[in-house]
């Protein structure tokens, strides 16, 4: 039976890192994919764009072990996952919010670049092979799956991802496996994802999009709160900014929890209030239903003034002044109550995983199994939207392959 010096499990963002970066220190790699071919997820990342790292990559974009997570970002910033790319051939180019996307706008290129850089530094990628057991033996691990097929490899990488959109990914899955070779794995739950309402609201508006400022409430108080583009569907809540919301679910222990949208985020509530003063002398025939109907998308407006309570019959001229003030209160605080995120086919990734207090972080070798290494969504840390959790995936992966690759040698 073939013997590797290393092992990666798992063939998507930071397995096809880290098996090319072992390969490339020298070490004979082989790449175990459970799918019929590696990098199925890594197509659909940034809606097939591939949002690859972010120019403001730190800690305080992620949730997990702060102290941990930021000596990797330290290690890798964006320029040297850039780097990387860049000497494989690949162009990036970022957008206005530092987003950092290849030149083709293409997530195939990214994928074609780490695939053939893989092949070209030796590795060899076995597809179909998902692994169901990995046993420590004295000198390496004995590796089975793949239909009962056996391997051995001296070193193990883990790289297996998370459980979110799991259509993507095969079943086999890593959580498993870390188990096996003595990690804890805490908590899982979807993140990045919808955020679910029962409000009749969010069905009345199906199909809407209006830009928010929108505020995660615990017990009515603010746990986090992020401007933009909101989107209404049939019991949800979505958008990038109810993703980054639906990633601090977390923090919200015990208590009702509910979004709060600022529909009028560049407008205080005086200024509202005047807005609606010189509305209602400019234009006192305008019905109440059409209050925000300059202001708003049409429909978005007519469910505030609904909600605020205001007579549809009555015409703005003939609201009260406590009528107004309502409708202030609820432009600047629509409240929807949330009972969780949207479930696991609509994460985009897992929150929750093997524990950093496991891992060295400057090897990403576990600290429970020698010769074991951890990388990308597997371990308990996740990112928000804007390409920082391919980044993290990367930058461990990275890690990962060096450290694997010599050995643990310098
Ligand atoms: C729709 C969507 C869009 C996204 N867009 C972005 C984006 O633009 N920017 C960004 O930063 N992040 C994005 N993400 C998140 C990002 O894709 C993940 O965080 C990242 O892919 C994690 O990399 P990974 O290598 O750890 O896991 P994965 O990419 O999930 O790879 C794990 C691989 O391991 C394989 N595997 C699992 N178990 C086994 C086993 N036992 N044996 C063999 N193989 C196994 C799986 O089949 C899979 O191929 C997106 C996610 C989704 C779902």
């Amino acid at each position: 039976m073939k013997r590797w010096d290393v092992a990666v499990i798992g063939g998507g963002a930071a397995g096809l890192m880290a098996a090319r970066t072992a390969a490339r220190c020298g070490a004979e790699t082989v790449l175990l994919e459970g799918n019929p071919r590696p990098g199925k997820k890594l197509l659909s990342t940034g809606n097939g764009r591939c949002n690859l790292t972010n120019r403001a990559i730190g800690p305080e974009h992620y949730r997990g072990d702060d102290q941990k997570i930021a000596a990797v970002l330290d290690s890798f910033p964006a320029d040297r996952v850039i780097r990387a790319f860049e000497a494989i051939g690949l162009l990036c180019r970022a957008d206005g919010k530092g987003r950092v996307y290849p030149n083709s706008l293409q997530a195939a290129s990214v994928l074609r670049a780490l695939w053939s850089a893989c092949e070209e530094a030796g590795v060899e990628i076995c597809a179909d092979f998902p692994v169901d057991a990995v046993a420590p033996e004295p000198d390496g691990f004995r590796i089975t799956g793949g239909q009962g097929a056996c391997l051995r490899a001296e070193r193990v990488i883990l790289a297996c991802g998370g459980k979110a959109a799991p259509k993507l990914s095969c079943k086999a899955g890593g959580y498993g496996l870390a188990r096996l070779l003595g990690h804890s794995v805490t908590a899982l739950s979807p993140a990045l994802a919808p955020l679910k309402s029962p409000s009749k609201v969010c069905g009345a508006l199906k199909g809407v999009r209006c830009r928010a400022k929108a505020s995660l409430l615990c017990k009515g108080e603010e746990i986090y709160s992020e401007s933009g583009e909101v989107i209404f569907g049939e019991g949800q809540l979505s958008g990038i900014c109810i993703f980054n919301l639906s990633a601090r679910l977390r923090a919200a222990k015990g208590g009702p929890l509910a979004v709060s949208l600022d529909l009028l985020e560049s407008l205080d509530a005086c200024a509202v209030a005047e807005y609606l003063q010189n509305l209602r002398l400019a234009r006192p025939a305008l019905p109440a239903g059409e209050l925000f109907a300059g202001a708003l998308p049409v429909r978005m407006g007519q469910e505030v003034a609904k909600a605020a309570g205001l007579p549809r019959e009555k015409t703005i001229a003939r609201l009260t002044e406590s009528e107004l003030a309502r409708a202030v209160e609820t432009v600047k605080h629509f409240e929807f109550p949330i009972t969780g995120p949207a479930g696991w086919e609509a994460a985009q990734v897992t929150a929750g995983g093997v524990p950093l207090r496991e891992i060295d972080e400057t090897t990403m070798a576990s600290l429970r199994c020698p010769g074991l290494y951890l990388a990308g969504e597997l371990l308990d840390v996740d990112g928000d939207c804007g390409g920082y959790n391919l980044h993290w995936a990367w930058a461990t992966g990275l890690l990962a392959g060096e450290a694997a690759g010599r050995g643990g040698k310098a």
